[in-house]
């Protein structure tokens, strides 16, 4: 399966992406993830990327994208791949076709989690006391939000018109999220 999981800052696409992962055998890939991991080793790639994280910018897509090009390339991520935060500006979408269209495949399905926003900024405060992402911060967290708004949400279409868009009510409690996101790839994964 070649799944990609989409939806706004705070919609909990970490916390299922892991769980969507391990149930069809791929690996997560989160490039907010490797990002951070970056920044915390301090290498080259995490010095370009951070002053964009901090502010809740996205980082360039010629960074992006050359990350991601180089983590499918690796040999766990032959037999299917589950993208969580890429992509998420139309010049990534293309980038990606590429990417699986080199390699004979295609994507199986895009889940996005449908959330309330409000909701969300709630809950995003409540992780900064917990984690201490420094991009938490209620002003960051609306910048991107915003920036969402603006790049990624018109990717829902791009996916929709392609016929391989599911969207999960991304609201309630962690375990019927999870349910839903399941029952509707199971599906996918059937056809
Ligand atoms: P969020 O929960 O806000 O969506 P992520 O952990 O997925 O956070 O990403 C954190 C930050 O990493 C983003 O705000 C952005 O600066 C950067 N980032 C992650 N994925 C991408 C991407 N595909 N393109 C550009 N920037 C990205």
């Amino acid at each position: 399966m070649r799944l990609i999981l989409m939806g706004p800052p705070g919609a909990g696409k970490g916390t299922q992406a892991q769980f969507v992962a391990d149930r069809f055998g791929v690996p997560a890939i989160s490039t907010g993830d490797i990002f951070r991991a970056n920044v915390s080793q301090g290498t080259a790639l995490g010095l370009a990327a951070q002053r964009y994280m901090d502010s809740g910018e996205y980082v360039p897509d010629e960074i992006t994208n050359k990350m991601v090009r180089i983590r499918i390339d690796e040999a766990d991520a032959e037999s299917g791949f589950l993208l969580d935060g890429y992509p998420r500006t139309l010049a990534q979408v293309d980038e990606l076709d590429d990417m699986v269209a080199s390699s004979g495949h295609r994507l199986d399905a895009v889940v996005v989690l449908t959330v309330d926003p409000e909701e969300i900024v709630a809950r995003l405060l409540q992780r900064a006391q917990v984690e201490g992402r420094p991009d938490d911060t209620e002003d960051v967290i609306r910048r991107r939000q915003e920036v969402y708004a603006e790049q990624t949400e018109p990717l829902i279409e791009v996916y929709r018109t392609r016929g391989i868009l599911i969207e999960v009510d991304g609201m309630g409690e962690v375990d019927d999220v999870t349910s839903r996101i399941f029952a509707a790839l199971d599906v996918v994964q059937q056809s």
